[in-house]
């Protein structure tokens, strides 16, 4: 019985080989391909240079967008799915003050300006949760967003 299941995986290994060969792919893949993995590069390379230079764009219409100014990061290179779970105070004129919990304007909240747009520092934090006799262990993670 193992003898069969080992060819068995022999085999779908060959075609996954053989589906996934450079040669064999479309003019089209290679160069989608090509250019995912130059973005990888660029961003690998700009947060290894000091970190990437984030830039905070938002609008009551379109809501927010986390970009780096110097390489294709967005807010996923950060923490994935991380714009859900962004928080930030943005500071307004006359001390006014934007304040986006979990990615939005709090629920109830008129938003007190229709835009914001600005450098800012973008960073992950995370807490432990020690599990007991009510729960697993669990971590939470959260992007935390400052005007610069
Ligand atoms: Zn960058």
């Amino acid at each position: 019985v193992s003898l069969s299941l080992k060819v068995f995986f022999a085999g779908a290994d060959e075609e996954w080989y053989a589906s996934h060969r450079w040669q064999d792919k479309s003019p089209e893949q290679q160069e989608y391909e090509t250019g995912w993995a130059w973005d990888q590069w660029a961003a690998a390379s700009c947060a290894e240079r000091g970190g990437h230079w984030w830039h905070l764009d938002w609008s009551a219409e379109d809501g927010l967008d986390l970009q780096c100014l110097h390489c294709p990061a967005g807010i996923n290179e950060l923490y994935p799915d991380g714009g859900d779970v962004l928080f930030a105070e943005l500071p307004l004129l006359f001390g006014k003050v934007l304040r986006i919990e979990y990615g939005d304007i709090p629920l109830g909240t008129e938003p007190p300006c229709r835009y914001w747009s600005g450098a800012v520092r973008a960073w992950v934090e995370s807490e432990y949760h020690r599990g007991g006799l009510w729960g697993p262990e669990e971590w939470d993670a959260w992007v935390v967003v400052e005007s610069l």
